[in-house]
């Protein structure tokens, strides 16, 4: 197998030849057909997670086919699966024991704590993968699986309300504010200061209004959601929601939030973050994709160029997501 591997934090990932790995036991082996890029993945090689596995491939969007089969799995060789960011959990902890396996005490995590996708193959645990069709398109499906799914369980968080503020307007974003359309809410979609074409983007993809991250939109938000990184548009999303209105934060890294006046979470606002996934929000959200029609956008990369696939989603440089094929 070939894989892009992450040797030290803040390096360029290198191409490696490795022997292809056998599954053990409730292991699968699957050949990729494709990896999506998530900004998560900037976040372990910039080495700002703490203690990844390294070396390690990064890659927690996979959609590939089962290969081979471990001691006591009963899939189908040939079969579609996908692979999300929870790779495996203790199942005996007190948050697994009360349907919160996503704040697992004893979590792996794909392409951090354990290998990922940016690969020809990968190794996986069968109870924590995804059957998917043979009919969908690999490389349009593999976002769902982080944006989608992390993007699901955010806006679950925001509430029922109906006017959504989205902040940072990515892959996770664009999938999800076609969800909150197919639900018949309104999309207000927040970009950097500027960004016109990220603003147009935005409306394309069902936003009823773009700006940028320092404007008023032309009503008050029900609820806000941050995809964008970025610690100081808590403030901002703050003053721009509606009294008892939430701003939910979906992404695991973020710069610190700047010290704000208490009037802005005053009148019952609240600030919550979004850790991970179980695997009944990605079997909520990968039966919902389809009724919903998700499109999604992308740019496909070849294995080989996974650095420059890194380099677009820093610099801002992609519409929708990047994502890499073996
Ligand atoms: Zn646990
Ligand atoms: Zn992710």
């Amino acid at each position: 197998m070939r894989a892009m591997v992450l040797r030290r934090p803040g390096e360029r990932l290198a191409m490696e030849e490795r022997p292809d790995p056998a599954p053990g036991p409730a292991q699968i082996r699957i050949r990729i057909e494709a990896c999506g890029v998530c900004r998560t993945d900037l976040h372990v090689v910039d080495g700002e997670l703490p203690d990844p596995k390294l070396p390690v491939v990064p890659g927690h969007e996979i959609v590939g086919r089962v290969e081979a089969v471990g001691e006591g799995v009963d899939f189908k060789l040939g079969a579609r699966v996908g692979v999300a960011w929870l790779g495996h959990t203790d199942g005996t902890c007190s948050y697994c024991r009360s349907g919160r396996e996503n704040l697992c005490d004893h979590p792996l995590f794909t392409g951090y704590t354990r290998d990922g996708g940016y690969a020809t193959h990968t190794i996986a645990e069968a109870a924590f993968v995804f059957p998917l069709t043979d009919d969908l398109d690999p490389v349009a499906t593999a976002p769902l699986l982080c944006a989608g799914l992390i993007g699901w369980r955010s806006l679950k968080m925001a509430g029922d309300g109906r006017t959504i503020g989205i902040y940072g307007f990515g892959a996770a974003a664009h999938i999800i504010s076609q969800v909150c359309r197919w639900q018949g809410r309104r999309v207000f979609a927040f970009t950097r200061p500027g960004d016109v074409a990220g603003q147009a983007f935005a409306r394309s993809m069902g936003a009823e209004w773009a700006g940028g991250s320092d404007d008023t939109p032309p009503a008050p938000l029900d609820a806000a959601i941050l995809f964008a990184p970025v610690g100081a548009l808590v403030p901002s999303a703050l003053a721009a929601v509606r009294k008892g209105g939430r701003v939910v934060c979906g992404g695991i890294h973020m710069s610190d939030i700047p010290s704000l006046p208490y009037r802005l979470l005053w009148e019952e606002r609240s600030v919550a973050s979004v850790a991970n996934l179980t695997r009944a929000d990605g079997r909520e959200f990968l039966a919902l994709a389809p009724e919903a029609k998700v499109r999604t956008t992308t740019t496909p990369y070849p294995l080989d160029k996974a650095n420059e696939a890194l380099d677009d989603l820093r610099k801002g440089r992609l519409e929708g997501a990047a994502v890499i094929t073996p």
